[in-house]
Protein backbone atom coordinates (compact mmCIF):
# COMPACT_ATOMS: atom_id res chain seq x y z
CA UNK A 1 0.00 0.00 0.00
CA UNK A 2 1.45 3.36 -0.81
CA UNK A 3 0.80 5.74 1.84
CA UNK A 4 -0.78 9.17 1.00
CA UNK A 5 -1.31 11.60 3.82
CA UNK A 6 -2.71 14.85 3.41
CA UNK A 7 -2.55 18.57 5.63
CA UNK A 8 -6.25 20.35 5.27
CA UNK A 9 -5.84 23.47 6.76
CA UNK A 10 -8.54 26.13 6.35
CA UNK A 11 -7.27 29.42 5.18
CA UNK A 12 -8.96 31.67 7.91
CA UNK A 13 -5.60 33.04 9.74
CA UNK A 14 -2.14 32.35 9.86
CA UNK A 15 -0.61 29.38 10.41
CA UNK A 16 -1.26 28.08 13.29
CA UNK A 17 2.12 26.38 15.34
CA UNK A 18 -0.34 23.30 15.77
CA UNK A 19 -1.30 23.34 12.51
CA UNK A 20 2.48 23.57 11.58
CA UNK A 21 3.10 20.06 13.78
CA UNK A 22 -0.05 18.51 11.73
CA UNK A 23 1.59 19.54 8.52
CA UNK A 24 5.53 18.41 9.25
CA UNK A 25 4.16 14.61 10.99
CA UNK A 26 2.40 14.04 7.56
CA UNK A 27 5.22 15.27 5.88
CA UNK A 28 7.65 12.91 7.58
CA UNK A 29 5.36 9.86 7.61
CA UNK A 30 5.45 10.56 3.78
CA UNK A 31 8.60 10.97 3.75
CA UNK A 32 9.55 8.07 6.11
CA UNK A 33 7.20 5.78 3.53
CA UNK A 34 8.01 6.40 0.31
CA UNK A 35 4.40 7.79 0.06
CA UNK A 36 3.15 11.01 -0.95
CA UNK A 37 1.97 14.01 1.11
CA UNK A 38 -0.95 15.80 -0.01
CA UNK A 39 -1.95 20.02 0.61
CA UNK A 40 -5.45 20.22 0.18
CA UNK A 41 -7.25 23.46 0.87
CA UNK A 42 -10.50 23.09 3.06
CA UNK A 43 -12.15 26.65 2.33
CA UNK A 44 -16.26 25.42 2.52
CA UNK A 45 -16.32 28.46 5.32
CA UNK A 46 -16.54 31.27 2.67
CA UNK A 47 -17.11 34.19 4.75
CA UNK A 48 -13.99 33.64 7.06
CA UNK A 49 -11.48 31.65 4.09
CA UNK A 50 -9.80 34.01 2.56
CA UNK A 51 -7.02 33.62 -0.41
CA UNK A 52 -4.34 35.50 0.70
CA UNK A 53 -4.27 33.76 4.21
CA UNK A 54 -4.17 30.50 1.73
CA UNK A 55 -0.90 31.99 0.40
CA UNK A 56 0.33 33.00 3.87
CA UNK A 57 -0.30 29.27 5.11
CA UNK A 58 1.54 27.77 2.04
CA UNK A 59 4.51 30.30 2.22
CA UNK A 60 4.98 29.36 5.76
CA UNK A 61 5.01 26.11 5.26
CA UNK A 62 8.08 26.42 2.61
CA UNK A 63 9.54 28.39 4.44
CA UNK A 64 9.21 25.46 7.62
CA UNK A 65 10.89 23.06 4.40
CA UNK A 66 7.31 21.24 4.91
CA UNK A 67 6.98 20.99 0.82
CA UNK A 68 3.52 19.13 -0.39
CA UNK A 69 3.96 16.93 -3.41
CA UNK A 70 -0.15 17.44 -4.33
CA UNK A 71 -1.94 20.26 -4.04
CA UNK A 72 -3.44 23.21 -5.63
CA UNK A 73 -0.37 24.18 -7.32
CA UNK A 74 0.84 20.77 -8.19
CA UNK A 75 -2.27 19.00 -9.44
CA UNK A 76 -2.12 15.22 -9.80
CA UNK A 77 -5.20 15.05 -12.49
CA UNK A 78 -6.19 11.84 -10.37
CA UNK A 79 -7.34 13.81 -7.45
CA UNK A 80 -7.63 17.39 -8.55
CA UNK A 81 -9.02 20.08 -7.82
CA UNK A 82 -7.72 20.04 -4.36
CA UNK A 83 -9.77 23.66 -2.94
CA UNK A 84 -13.07 22.46 -1.43
CA UNK A 85 -14.76 25.77 -3.20
CA UNK A 86 -13.85 23.70 -6.21
CA UNK A 87 -15.65 20.45 -5.27
CA UNK A 88 -18.67 21.77 -4.71
CA UNK A 89 -20.01 19.34 -7.50
CA UNK A 90 -18.96 15.75 -6.44
CA UNK A 91 -20.27 16.60 -3.21
CA UNK A 92 -23.73 17.35 -3.99
CA UNK A 93 -23.01 14.48 -5.76
CA UNK A 94 -22.65 12.49 -2.98
CA UNK A 95 -25.25 14.12 -0.97
CA UNK A 96 -27.40 12.62 -3.63
CA UNK A 97 -26.42 9.40 -3.61
CA UNK A 98 -27.07 9.61 -0.07
CA UNK A 99 -30.57 10.56 -0.21
CA UNK A 100 -31.34 8.04 -2.69
CA UNK A 101 -30.42 5.38 -0.86
CA UNK A 102 -32.27 6.54 2.35
CA UNK A 103 -29.21 7.17 4.27
CA UNK A 104 -29.28 10.85 4.24
CA UNK A 105 -32.64 13.02 4.14
CA UNK A 106 -33.95 17.05 3.08
CA UNK A 107 -35.01 18.48 6.47
CA UNK A 108 -36.65 22.18 6.40
CA UNK A 109 -36.74 22.74 9.97
CA UNK A 110 -35.94 26.09 10.38
CA UNK A 111 -33.87 27.82 13.08
CA UNK A 112 -36.63 27.87 15.02
CA UNK A 113 -37.77 24.48 15.59
CA UNK A 114 -34.69 23.04 15.62
CA UNK A 115 -33.96 26.03 18.84
CA UNK A 116 -37.82 24.58 20.18
CA UNK A 117 -36.73 20.82 19.88
CA UNK A 118 -33.31 21.53 21.55
CA UNK A 119 -35.01 23.36 24.39
CA UNK A 120 -37.53 20.30 24.98
CA UNK A 121 -34.79 17.94 24.91
CA UNK A 122 -33.03 19.70 27.55
CA UNK A 123 -36.13 20.11 29.87
CA UNK A 124 -37.05 16.71 29.75
CA UNK A 125 -33.00 15.82 30.30
CA UNK A 126 -32.21 14.11 27.08
CA UNK A 127 -29.50 14.42 24.83
CA UNK A 128 -30.10 17.10 22.00
CA UNK A 129 -30.50 14.59 19.15
CA UNK A 130 -32.59 15.80 16.01
CA UNK A 131 -36.71 14.56 15.99
CA UNK A 132 -37.84 16.64 13.36
CA UNK A 133 -40.65 15.18 11.07
CA UNK A 134 -38.08 14.64 8.26
CA UNK A 135 -36.53 12.04 9.41
CA UNK A 136 -39.97 10.02 8.47
CA UNK A 137 -39.33 8.55 4.82
CA UNK A 138 -42.84 9.03 4.51
CA UNK A 139 -42.06 12.58 3.93
CA UNK A 140 -39.59 12.44 1.46
CA UNK A 141 -42.35 12.59 -1.50
CA UNK A 142 -43.22 16.37 0.06
CA UNK A 143 -39.80 17.42 0.93
CA UNK A 144 -39.29 16.85 -3.24
CA UNK A 145 -42.20 19.09 -4.61
CA UNK A 146 -41.16 21.78 -1.69
CA UNK A 147 -37.76 21.81 -3.84
CA UNK A 148 -39.32 21.81 -6.95
CA UNK A 149 -41.19 25.09 -5.56
CA UNK A 150 -38.18 26.35 -5.64
CA UNK A 151 -37.07 25.45 -1.78
CA UNK A 152 -33.86 24.67 -0.49
CA UNK A 153 -34.15 22.34 2.46
CA UNK A 154 -30.43 21.32 4.39
CA UNK A 155 -29.82 17.89 3.90
CA UNK A 156 -29.33 15.67 7.11
CA UNK A 157 -27.08 12.37 7.54
CA UNK A 158 -29.17 9.80 9.23
CA UNK A 159 -26.74 8.32 12.13
CA UNK A 160 -26.61 4.72 12.68
CA UNK A 161 -28.03 4.04 15.96
CA UNK A 162 -24.75 1.82 17.18
CA UNK A 163 -21.85 2.12 19.11
CA UNK A 164 -18.39 2.57 16.97
CA UNK A 165 -15.08 2.07 17.50
CA UNK A 166 -11.68 3.52 16.45
CA UNK A 167 -8.46 1.67 17.05
CA UNK A 168 -6.36 4.88 16.82
CA UNK A 169 -2.77 4.66 16.49
CA UNK A 170 -1.90 8.00 19.32
CA UNK A 171 -5.31 7.36 21.21
CA UNK A 172 -5.49 3.35 21.62
CA UNK A 173 -9.08 1.92 21.19
CA UNK A 174 -11.69 4.86 21.42
CA UNK A 175 -15.07 3.62 21.78
CA UNK A 176 -18.18 6.05 20.74
CA UNK A 177 -21.28 4.40 22.61
CA UNK A 178 -24.77 4.25 20.11
CA UNK A 179 -26.73 7.72 20.07
CA UNK A 180 -23.89 10.03 21.15
CA UNK A 181 -24.11 11.56 18.15
CA UNK A 182 -27.98 12.22 16.57
CA UNK A 183 -28.59 12.90 13.13
CA UNK A 184 -26.54 15.79 11.43
CA UNK A 185 -26.41 18.26 8.57
CA UNK A 186 -23.91 17.60 5.64
CA UNK A 187 -25.24 20.23 3.65
CA UNK A 188 -26.62 23.35 4.80
CA UNK A 189 -30.07 24.92 3.69
CA UNK A 190 -27.37 27.56 1.85
CA UNK A 191 -26.01 24.74 -0.38
CA UNK A 192 -23.33 24.72 1.22
CA UNK A 193 -21.58 21.37 2.35
CA UNK A 194 -20.16 20.71 6.18
CA UNK A 195 -16.33 19.74 7.42
CA UNK A 196 -17.55 16.64 8.48
CA UNK A 197 -18.57 15.44 4.90
CA UNK A 198 -16.16 17.04 2.63
CA UNK A 199 -13.42 16.07 4.63
CA UNK A 200 -14.52 12.32 4.41
CA UNK A 201 -15.52 12.48 0.25
CA UNK A 202 -12.25 14.11 -0.18
CA UNK A 203 -10.05 11.64 1.82
CA UNK A 204 -11.93 8.52 0.12
CA UNK A 205 -11.07 10.10 -3.30
CA UNK A 206 -7.77 11.15 -2.74
CA UNK A 207 -7.11 7.48 -1.30
CA UNK A 208 -5.96 9.08 1.71
CA UNK A 209 -4.64 5.86 3.40
CA UNK A 210 -3.39 7.66 7.11
CA UNK A 211 -5.06 10.83 9.01
CA UNK A 212 -3.06 12.36 10.97
CA UNK A 213 -4.29 15.47 13.07
CA UNK A 214 -5.27 17.29 15.93
CA UNK A 215 -6.63 15.79 19.36
CA UNK A 216 -9.27 18.05 19.08
CA UNK A 217 -10.99 16.29 15.96
CA UNK A 218 -11.32 13.14 17.66
CA UNK A 219 -15.39 14.42 18.27
CA UNK A 220 -15.73 14.57 14.63
CA UNK A 221 -14.23 11.53 14.00
CA UNK A 222 -17.45 9.60 14.99
CA UNK A 223 -19.21 11.22 12.22
CA UNK A 224 -16.72 10.66 9.90
CA UNK A 225 -16.65 6.65 10.33
CA UNK A 226 -20.42 6.62 10.17
CA UNK A 227 -20.13 8.65 6.16
CA UNK A 228 -17.45 5.96 5.18
CA UNK A 229 -19.72 3.12 6.00
CA UNK A 230 -22.34 4.95 4.16
CA UNK A 231 -20.13 5.75 1.44
CA UNK A 232 -18.98 1.61 1.81
CA UNK A 233 -15.37 3.03 1.61
CA UNK A 234 -12.67 2.00 3.14
CA UNK A 235 -11.64 3.93 6.44
CA UNK A 236 -8.09 5.44 6.24
CA UNK A 237 -6.00 4.99 9.63
CA UNK A 238 -5.98 7.82 12.22
CA UNK A 239 -3.73 9.26 14.57
CA UNK A 240 -5.08 11.94 16.53
CA UNK A 241 -1.92 14.12 18.22
CA UNK A 242 -2.21 15.28 21.53
CA UNK A 243 -3.07 18.67 22.27
CA UNK A 244 -0.52 21.52 22.62
CA UNK A 245 -0.97 23.15 26.00
CA UNK A 246 0.26 26.40 27.65
CA UNK A 247 2.27 26.63 31.20
CA UNK A 248 -0.94 26.63 33.23
CA UNK A 249 -2.03 23.19 30.57
CA UNK A 250 -4.97 25.21 28.82
CA UNK A 251 -5.16 24.78 25.42
CA UNK A 252 -2.18 26.45 23.46
CA UNK A 253 -3.94 30.17 22.19
CA UNK A 254 -2.91 33.24 21.25
CA UNK A 255 -3.00 34.67 25.48
CA UNK A 256 -0.27 32.56 25.89
CA UNK A 257 2.08 34.46 23.40
CA UNK A 258 3.49 33.68 19.90
CA UNK A 259 1.28 30.88 18.57
CA UNK A 260 1.33 31.67 14.72
CA UNK A 261 4.18 30.33 12.62
CA UNK A 262 5.13 33.72 10.66
CA UNK A 263 6.15 35.54 14.14
CA UNK A 264 8.30 33.17 14.64
CA UNK A 265 9.90 33.96 11.05
CA UNK A 266 9.73 37.35 11.85
CA UNK A 267 12.02 36.86 14.49
CA UNK A 268 14.35 34.92 12.30
CA UNK A 269 14.07 31.35 14.32
CA UNK A 270 15.65 28.60 12.36
CA UNK A 271 13.16 26.30 10.25
CA UNK A 272 15.24 23.88 11.17
CA UNK A 273 15.06 24.38 14.47
CA UNK A 274 11.30 25.17 14.88
CA UNK A 275 10.76 21.84 12.98
CA UNK A 276 12.64 20.47 15.81
CA UNK A 277 11.30 21.98 18.65
CA UNK A 278 7.72 21.07 16.50
CA UNK A 279 8.12 17.60 15.96
CA UNK A 280 9.27 16.61 20.03
CA UNK A 281 6.08 18.40 20.85
CA UNK A 282 4.22 14.85 20.85
CA UNK A 283 6.75 12.67 19.39
CA UNK A 284 10.27 11.35 20.59
CA UNK A 285 13.24 9.69 18.65
CA UNK A 286 13.90 6.66 19.14
CA UNK A 287 17.34 7.38 20.74
CA UNK A 288 15.78 10.48 22.80
CA UNK A 289 17.93 12.34 20.91
CA UNK A 290 16.14 16.26 21.41
CA UNK A 291 18.38 18.06 18.14
CA UNK A 292 17.72 16.53 14.23
CA UNK A 293 17.41 18.10 11.57
CA UNK A 294 14.27 16.94 9.28
CA UNK A 295 16.25 14.68 7.35
CA UNK A 296 17.60 12.64 10.06
CA UNK A 297 14.59 11.53 11.57
CA UNK A 298 13.11 10.37 8.54
CA UNK A 299 14.50 6.96 8.44
CA UNK A 300 13.44 6.68 12.28
CA UNK A 301 10.02 8.78 11.74
CA UNK A 302 7.16 5.92 12.94
CA UNK A 303 3.71 6.41 14.35
CA UNK A 304 4.26 4.43 17.18
CA UNK A 305 6.30 6.98 18.62
CA UNK A 306 3.75 9.51 19.28
CA UNK A 307 2.82 10.33 23.11
CA UNK A 308 -1.02 10.50 24.08
CA UNK A 309 -0.54 12.80 26.89
CA UNK A 310 -0.53 16.97 26.12
CA UNK A 311 2.46 18.68 24.79
CA UNK A 312 3.40 21.77 26.63
CA UNK A 313 4.64 24.44 24.97
CA UNK A 314 7.99 26.07 26.28
CA UNK A 315 9.19 29.29 24.72
CA UNK A 316 12.40 28.49 26.11
CA UNK A 317 12.56 25.18 25.23
CA UNK A 318 12.06 26.34 21.66
CA UNK A 319 14.79 29.02 22.28
CA UNK A 320 17.48 26.49 23.54
CA UNK A 321 16.76 24.19 20.57
CA UNK A 322 17.36 27.79 18.23
CA UNK A 323 20.98 27.89 19.83
CA UNK A 324 21.62 24.50 19.28
CA UNK A 325 20.86 24.89 15.74
CA UNK A 326 23.20 27.82 15.10
CA UNK A 327 25.77 25.63 16.93
CA UNK A 328 25.64 22.82 14.71
CA UNK A 329 25.21 24.91 11.83
CA UNK A 330 28.31 25.18 8.78
CA UNK A 331 29.87 28.98 9.58
CA UNK A 332 29.10 29.70 5.71
CA UNK A 333 25.43 29.08 6.08
CA UNK A 334 25.92 31.65 9.03
CA UNK A 335 27.95 34.32 7.37
CA UNK A 336 25.03 34.61 4.48
CA UNK A 337 22.34 34.50 7.30
CA UNK A 338 23.89 37.48 9.22
CA UNK A 339 24.92 39.10 6.32
CA UNK A 340 21.38 39.61 5.88
CA UNK A 341 20.59 41.11 9.07
CA UNK A 342 20.55 44.67 9.51
CA UNK A 343 23.52 46.63 11.26
CA UNK A 344 26.00 44.26 10.24
CA UNK A 345 28.02 46.89 8.14
CA UNK A 346 31.14 46.29 9.30
CA UNK A 347 30.19 42.44 9.96
CA UNK A 348 29.90 42.89 6.23
CA UNK A 349 32.97 44.21 5.25
CA UNK A 350 35.21 42.00 6.61
CA UNK A 351 37.30 40.09 4.80
CA UNK A 352 36.13 35.99 4.67
CA UNK A 353 38.49 34.86 7.14
CA UNK A 354 37.60 36.97 9.34
CA UNK A 355 33.71 36.26 9.23
CA UNK A 356 34.57 32.73 9.33
CA UNK A 357 36.57 33.11 12.09
CA UNK A 358 34.17 35.65 13.97
CA UNK A 359 31.26 33.06 13.49
CA UNK A 360 33.22 30.19 14.81
CA UNK A 361 34.06 32.14 18.17
CA UNK A 362 30.79 34.12 18.63
CA UNK A 363 27.90 30.92 17.68
CA UNK A 364 28.41 28.95 21.32
CA UNK A 365 26.68 32.53 22.78
CA UNK A 366 24.39 32.87 20.10
CA UNK A 367 20.74 32.30 20.46
CA UNK A 368 19.34 33.86 17.54
CA UNK A 369 20.51 34.97 14.13
CA UNK A 370 19.63 38.35 15.47
CA UNK A 371 22.12 38.02 18.13
CA UNK A 372 25.65 38.03 16.08
CA UNK A 373 25.54 41.66 14.88
CA UNK A 374 24.75 42.35 19.21
CA UNK A 375 27.73 40.10 20.12
CA UNK A 376 29.85 41.69 17.36
CA UNK A 377 28.82 45.39 18.60
CA UNK A 378 29.53 43.98 22.25
CA UNK A 379 32.37 42.48 22.41
CA UNK A 380 34.39 43.10 18.76
CA UNK A 381 33.33 47.03 18.44
CA UNK A 382 32.46 48.37 22.15
CA UNK A 383 35.58 51.12 22.41
CA UNK A 384 34.01 52.74 25.88
CA UNK A 385 33.02 49.07 27.90
CA UNK A 386 31.61 50.07 31.09
CA UNK A 387 33.91 49.95 34.09
CA UNK A 388 32.14 47.29 36.21
CA UNK A 389 33.34 46.79 40.10
CA UNK A 390 35.06 43.44 39.04
CA UNK A 391 36.92 45.33 36.52
CA UNK A 392 37.76 48.21 38.83
CA UNK A 393 38.91 44.84 41.29
CA UNK A 394 41.62 43.56 38.80
CA UNK A 395 42.86 47.38 38.38
CA UNK A 396 43.16 47.89 42.15
CA UNK A 397 45.87 44.80 41.93
CA UNK A 398 49.44 46.11 42.22
CA UNK A 399 50.34 44.15 38.12
CA UNK A 400 47.55 45.66 36.48
CA UNK A 401 48.26 49.39 35.71
CA UNK A 402 51.72 48.29 34.38
CA UNK A 403 50.49 45.53 32.42
CA UNK A 404 47.60 48.20 30.97
CA UNK A 405 50.78 50.98 30.17
CA UNK A 406 52.68 48.10 28.33
CA UNK A 407 49.28 47.08 26.37
CA UNK A 408 48.72 50.57 25.76
CA UNK A 409 52.34 51.57 24.55
CA UNK A 410 52.31 48.47 22.37
CA UNK A 411 48.75 48.45 20.82
CA UNK A 412 49.95 52.58 20.45
CA UNK A 413 52.74 51.14 17.91
CA UNK A 414 50.54 48.95 15.62
CA UNK A 415 49.07 50.78 12.81
CA UNK A 416 45.64 50.15 11.81
CA UNK A 417 44.10 47.09 11.04
CA UNK A 418 44.26 43.98 13.53
CA UNK A 419 46.87 42.36 15.26
CA UNK A 420 47.58 38.49 14.81
CA UNK A 421 47.50 35.75 17.84
CA UNK A 422 51.56 35.73 17.63
CA UNK A 423 51.68 39.43 18.61
CA UNK A 424 49.02 38.85 21.37
CA UNK A 425 51.20 35.85 22.54
CA UNK A 426 54.04 37.72 22.75
CA UNK A 427 52.96 40.68 24.63
CA UNK A 428 52.05 38.03 27.14
CA UNK A 429 55.32 36.64 27.10
CA UNK A 430 56.64 40.01 27.93
CA UNK A 431 54.25 40.38 30.90
CA UNK A 432 55.24 36.97 32.51
CA UNK A 433 58.57 36.57 31.54
CA UNK A 434 60.02 40.63 31.70
CA UNK A 435 57.37 42.14 33.83
CA UNK A 436 57.28 38.77 36.15
CA UNK A 437 53.56 38.30 36.16
CA UNK A 438 51.81 34.93 36.28
CA UNK A 439 48.64 33.47 36.79
CA UNK A 440 45.62 34.97 37.61
CA UNK A 441 47.24 38.37 37.63
CA UNK A 442 48.71 37.75 33.90
CA UNK A 443 45.40 36.17 32.30
CA UNK A 444 43.11 38.56 34.17
CA UNK A 445 44.99 41.23 33.91
CA UNK A 446 45.89 41.49 30.14
CA UNK A 447 42.02 40.60 29.45
CA UNK A 448 41.04 43.59 31.97
CA UNK A 449 43.27 46.03 30.13
CA UNK A 450 42.58 44.55 26.36
CA UNK A 451 38.29 44.35 26.57
CA UNK A 452 37.50 45.81 30.43
CA UNK A 453 35.64 42.91 31.12
CA UNK A 454 37.21 40.04 33.65
CA UNK A 455 35.53 37.25 31.46
CA UNK A 456 34.64 36.41 27.97
CA UNK A 457 35.22 34.41 24.74
CA UNK A 458 39.26 33.17 24.69
CA UNK A 459 41.50 36.43 24.08
CA UNK A 460 43.64 34.74 21.40
CA UNK A 461 40.57 34.59 19.57
CA UNK A 462 38.67 37.17 20.53
CA UNK A 463 41.49 40.12 20.34
CA UNK A 464 42.59 39.22 16.57
CA UNK A 465 39.19 40.12 15.82
CA UNK A 466 39.39 43.49 17.21
CA UNK A 467 40.10 46.78 15.01
CA UNK A 468 43.25 47.81 16.75
CA UNK A 469 41.61 51.24 16.38
CA UNK A 470 38.93 49.91 18.64
CA UNK A 471 41.60 48.85 20.96
CA UNK A 472 43.41 52.01 20.96
CA UNK A 473 40.54 53.98 21.63
CA UNK A 474 38.99 51.34 24.49
CA UNK A 475 42.35 51.36 26.64
CA UNK A 476 42.45 55.14 26.76
CA UNK A 477 38.82 54.89 28.01
CA UNK A 478 39.73 52.47 30.14
CA UNK A 479 43.43 54.25 31.70
CA UNK A 480 40.75 57.32 32.23
N1 LIG B 1 -9.68 21.89 8.04
C1 LIG B 1 -9.51 21.16 9.26
C2 LIG B 1 -8.74 22.03 10.23
O1 LIG B 1 -8.31 23.08 9.87
C3 LIG B 1 -8.78 19.87 8.97
C4 LIG B 1 -9.18 18.75 9.83
C5 LIG B 1 -8.65 17.42 9.33
O2 LIG B 1 -7.43 17.30 9.22
O3 LIG B 1 -9.46 16.56 9.07
O4 LIG B 1 -8.57 21.72 11.36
Amino acid sequence: MTVRVRFAPSPTGYLHIGGARTALYNYLYAKATGGTFVLRIEDTDLERSNAEYEKLQIDDLKWLGIIHDEGPDKPNPKYAPYRQSERAEIYKKYALNLIEKGLAYYDFCTEEELEAMKEKAAAEGRDPIYEGKWKDPAFHKEALERISKGETPAIRFRAPKKAYTLEDKVKGRVVYPEGMVGDFVIVRSNGLPVYNFCCVIDDHLMDITHVIRGEDHLNNTVRQLMIYEALGAKTPEFAHVSLLIGHDRQKLSKRHGATSVNLYRNEHYLPEAMCNYLCLLGWSHPTERDIFDKKDIIDVFTLDRFSASAAMYDLEKLKWVNSEHIKKMDNHSLISLIEKEPETDFFNKQTPDWKNACVELLKKYAQFITDFPKLVNELILNDDPEKSDAFKEILSWETTPKIMAFISDEVAKVSDGFISESVLNGWMEHVKKEMGVKGKPLFQGVRAALTGHDHGPDLKFLIPLTPVSVLKKRITHLKK
